[in-house]
């Protein structure tokens, strides 16, 4: 089991950061060290769910649905963004997080020659 800082300080309020959209059970915020170049929101459940792989259907929608209206904002604001999630040891916070990612630090793929 690795950290899970999203339980353990972002939804108890420990950790300040910039909320973007609170919805009943989702929350979609700018971490206080943005871990991509121009702009770096995260979206997380506010219950604890392991990843991908453990997400309810109910959840699934409205989750979904949060990334959805940062990821546009990011589009509006930015002309694109990436919208990434991780699994297994790829994924180093063990809480469920959507990236929603604009600027140097994103995944370019680059399709092969
Ligand atoms: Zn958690």
């Amino acid at each position: 089991m690795g950290p899970d800082r999203y339980c353990d300080e972002v939804v108890p309020g420990t950790v300040k950061v910039e909320v973007l959209v609170r919805t009943e059970n989702t929350l979609a915020f700018r971490p206080p060290l943005p871990g991509f170049g121009t702009d770096h929101i995260i979206v997380i459940p506010t219950r604890h769910v392991s990843s991908l792989l453990d997400l309810d259907d109910d959840l699934t929608i409205e989750l979904l649905s949060t990334v959805k209206n940062v990821a546009a904002l990011a589009v509006d604001q930015h002309g694109g963004c990436q919208v990434l999630t991780t699994l297994g040891d790829e994924q180093h916070n063990k809480h469920l997080h959507w990236h929603v990612a604009v600027g140097d630090g994103v995944a370019r793929f680059v399709p092969r020659a």
